[in-house]
């Protein structure tokens, strides 16, 4: 395999690749090897401004032009990530670790499967025309100008397609920031825009750490802020969008419960565990973290998760073979393993995992932890990573108490074979994003987004419409106007 990683340049800014070597240097580092495999600088004050003037002019040509001739664009780039999407998964998995086996199926096609949906849906967006009596109303649906998209490090390329397909459908710009552990994907989405027809300037990615997100949200001509990151980012970055009164879309962490009831399929059961919490090595937000066992399956669920975890191939990324990665970066293994460390001194009984390999780079082999109880830190924060907890539960009404005793409310899980049950557990679980008997699907099509501390607002689907555009309303009076005097 071929390892297509050093980008151009740093930045990608108005059609055409940037560079500002002022900014601070940035290595990206290979996970599975600790290797520097490329390196970018950081956006300066200078790049900042060519990106938001760039926007902001492009933002113009863009939204001239038929909502059609949008989606006939954005729908051609959906079809190059594809035709590259050997290419494109090679350089997620050098950028983020995960295995090609994943990011082959998960992150460029995902990032397609965006641009194809809203693409068809560009020419679609209409206002309205409500009749009151002779007079009427019409409203414009109209984008919202320059849309900054900000994201997280664990799906770089999806994120950076959830955030601009839905923008630019619209006829909005976006400047994207990726986070700097994982810079180089979005550069690719930024090219294959450009060569599919987007009109300089409506997608630019600018490279940095929290600062240069801080600097876009801040700035006074930007009208929304998309972000993918942790709650506390989240906090930060919602107040600063909001001294502005701008539009916001907040993807934040979680720390999901998945409930399973003891009449469930077990294989099932393991299956739908082990997707929503040793996927991308556990580095998802919605992963559920909180495997709530009932008291009667539980022994036999625990054997049988261990037996199939055990099976993980941690090898090569590069190998479709390899089912297990690494971690994204030495912070992340550090943080990891600080989470398992207090598990065990909490009481916690580690049924497996959570050695190093003895190898270069970021690996850790998946955790199952039994006896979780609710207050224990690992029940509570979002670790993200290979971290799974069992608790036992005997009653549907104390699961249910119990996988809401949490700040967050990303999503949730109900393994059962009971129909009503199923739908009855549902609808009481304080979760954006729920499953039942699977975990972790986020087709297109359907609405991502959290409830509580996980998020505000939806990305994918419809609803995202909404959050990319805004109406204007407009009074048409036919007869003769009126006033006191
Ligand atoms: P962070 O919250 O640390 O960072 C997210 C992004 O925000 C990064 O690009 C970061 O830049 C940037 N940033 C940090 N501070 C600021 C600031 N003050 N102003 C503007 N931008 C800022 O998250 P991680 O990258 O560590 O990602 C993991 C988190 O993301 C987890 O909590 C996870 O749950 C969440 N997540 C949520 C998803 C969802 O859809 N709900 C999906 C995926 C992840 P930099 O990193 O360069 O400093």
């Amino acid at each position: 395999m071929t390892y297509p990683t050093q980008p151009e340049a740093s930045h990608f800014i108005d059609g055409v690749y940037v560079e500002d070597t002022d900014g601070a240097l940035i290595d990206v580092i290979y996970p599975a090897t600790g290797e520097v495999i490329a390196q970018v600088h950081a956006a300066t004050p200078a790049v900042i401004e060519q990106a938001i003037t760039a926007g902001l002019r492009g933002q113009k040509v863009w939204a001239a032009m038929t909502g059609r001739d949008r989606g006939r664009v954005l729908t051609k780039a959906a079809m190059l990530l594809r035709e590259r999407n050997h290419d494109l998964s090679v350089l997620e998995t050098m950028d983020t670790g995960k295995p090609y086996q994943e990011t082959s199926v998960a992150d460029a096609t995902s990032g397609a499967d965006a641009l194809e949906y809203f693409g068809g849906l560009a020419a679609s967006l209409t206002g309205e025309h409500i009749q009151l009596g002779e007079d009427w109303v019409y409203t414009r649906r109209e984008p919202l100008g320059l849309c900054v998209g900000i994201g997280a490090w664990n799906y770089p390329t999806q994120i950076a397609c959830w955030k601009g397909a839905p923008a630019l459908a619209c006829g909005n710009a976006m400047i994207f920031k990726p986070s700097e552990t994982t810079p180089l994907s979005a550069l690719k989405v930024a090219e294959i825009l450009h060569e599919a027809g987007v009109p300089a300037g409506v997608y630019n990615v600018v490279q940095g750490m929290g600062e240069v997100g801080g600097a876009l949200v801040g700035d006074p001509r930007v009208a929304k802020v998309s972000l993918t990151g942790s709650v506390p980012t989240g906090r930060k970055v919602y107040a600063a969008a909001a001294a502005g009164l701008k539009h916001v879309t907040m993807e934040l962490g979680g720390k999901s419960p998945l409930v399973i009831f003891d009449d469930a399929d077990l294989e099932d059961a393991v299956s739908g565990a082990i997707m929503a919490n040793f996927y991308s090595s556990g580095q998802v937000c919605s992963n559920g973290t909180r495997v709530f066992v009932q008291k009667g399956l539980r022994e036999r669920f625990v054997a049988r998760l261990a037996e199939r975890v055990g099976t993980a191939v941690l090898g090569d990324p590069l190998d479709p073979e390899t089912s297990f990665g690494p971690l994204v970066s030495a912070r992340q293994l550090e943080i990891v393993q600080g989470y398992i460390a207090k598990g065990v001194a909490e009481g916690a009984r580690l049924v497996c995992g959570g050695e190093r390999l003895d190898r270069p780079g970021y690996w850790l082999t998946p955790v199952i932890f039994d006896g979780v109880s609710d207050d224990m830190t690992i029940a509570r924060e979002e670790i993200f990573g290979p971290v799974l907890s069992v608790l036992e539960f005997e009653s549907e009404d104390e699961v249910i108490t119990r996988a809401n005793d949490t700040e967050f409310g990303l999503s949730a899980g109900v393994f059962t074979n009971d129909l009503r049950r199923a739908h009855r557990v549902i609808a009481q679980l304080d979760a954006g994003t729920c499953f039942i008997n699977s975990y972790n699907d986020a087709p297109v099509e359907a609405p991502f987004g959290g409830m509580k501390s996980s998020g505000v607002g939806r990305e994918n689907s419809r609803a995202a419409i909404e959050h990319y555009s805004q109406l204007k309303t407009v009074y048409v009076r036919m007869g003769k106007m009126e006033a006191p005097f």
